[in-house]
């Protein structure tokens, strides 16, 4: 038996530390954040949650779709009933974030840990951390986005060389907390860019009802791109006033916050489940990987363990 350090607590981190330990493998799971499920996020407010990051889940994958089963049965994931769609729309429960919790069941993931520093020591790896607290491990697992690997691990691993090619759109995102709700407006829009490329009634997806309505607002990456440097109170004005735009006079605001996504969603894969060197004991996994999905990044995940295993 091996031990394993995952470097990354979302949804690709926890699908390889949940297979490593699955088979028998000591993993420790390492996250900067204060909760799980890295871009798969729910922001929780006094006027109830909002899903900032991801929207919903699809799987294609027969594995995928299992796993979201067994998600269901958990009470993690729900369906998000919505007419007309292909493949059945799956959110967290009550909030996004939750998707992951079954993977974590019974990690050890310690969070709000930024990892500063990896180097070879012997035949594994020394991991420092933000604060100073100092790991090592046998085998290392980095699923944290391409750009971040990449400034972590140059020089450390050929691997973070094939990174540059990857690439990503940014994503500003509004959450609108409104005293009423807005019954004129569609619960569900979406175009291909511009300021609101992405609108939902958050309040609609099982488990977030309240008093009130929570709205969801995402720019698309081209705007995203364009005003990527702009203060938060410039695009919580532009937001604010493109979403009144569409959907009409409205009610008291309780709340408008928004967030930026640097690393959002992926535009250019690597097109290869997961990167790893047998012969160093370190691999990298992600969405970056595959594709700019939830179900991307939980596929090199488990590839990504797949490899640790069979080494
Ligand atoms: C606004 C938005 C909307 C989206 N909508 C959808 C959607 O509707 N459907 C869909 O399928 N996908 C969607 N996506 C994409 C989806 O969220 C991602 O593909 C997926 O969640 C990526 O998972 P991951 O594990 O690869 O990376 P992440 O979720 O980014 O996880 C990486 C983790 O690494 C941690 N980390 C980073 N650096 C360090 C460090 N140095 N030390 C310790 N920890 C570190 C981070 O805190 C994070 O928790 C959306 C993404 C965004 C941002």
């Amino acid at each position: 038996m091996t031990s394993t350090i995952v470097i990354g607590a979302g949804m690709a981190g926890l699908a390889c530390a949940r297979h490593l330990a699955d088979a028998g493998e000591t993993v420790i799971v390492l996250d900067k954040g204060r909760g799980l499920g890295g871009r798969l996020a729910t922001r929780r407010t006094e006027h109830g949650p909002f899903d900032h990051g991801a929207q919903y889940v699809t799987a294609r994958d027969a594995g995928f779709a299992a796993w979201l089963d067994r998600a269901a049965m958990a009470g993690s994931a729900a369906p998000w009933a919505q007419l007309g769609v292909e493949r059945t729309w799956w959110v967290g429960a009550p909030g996004m974030s939750k998707l992951v919790a079954p993977l974590a069941d019974g990690l050890d993931v310690r969070r709000s840990c930024r990892v500063e520093q990896v180097r070879r020591e012997g035949e594994g790896w020394a991991i420092a951390c933000e604060g100073g607290e100092n790991l090592k491990a046998d085998q290392l697992a980095v699923a944290i986005p391409a750009p971040q690997a990449k400034a972590l691990l140059s020089g450390v691993t050929p691997l973070a060389d094939g990174l540059d090619a990857v690439r990503y759109a940014p994503c500003w995102t509004l959450m609108l907390s409104l005293a009423e709700p807005l019954d004129q407006a569609p619960r569900l829009y979406r175009a291909s860019d511009g300021p609101c490329a992405w609108i939902a009634c958050n309040t609609t997806k099982p488990g977030r009802s309240g008093g009130g309505e929570n709205w969801v607002i995402q720019a698309g990456p081209g705007w995203s791109q364009t005003h990527l440097e702009e203060t938060s109170d410039t695009v919580t004005a532009l937001l604010q006033g493109a979403f009144e735009s569409w959907a009409g006079a409205l009610p008291d605001i309780r709340l408008s916050q928004v967030h930026r996504w640097r690393y959002a969603r992926v535009l250019k894969a690597l097109e290869a489940p997961c990167l790893w060197d047998g012969e160093a004991g370190i691999g990298l996994a992600g969405d970056w990987c595959l594709g700019p999905r939830v179900e991307a990044a939980y596929l090199s995940g488990r590839a990504l363990a797949e490899r640790i295993l069979e080494t």
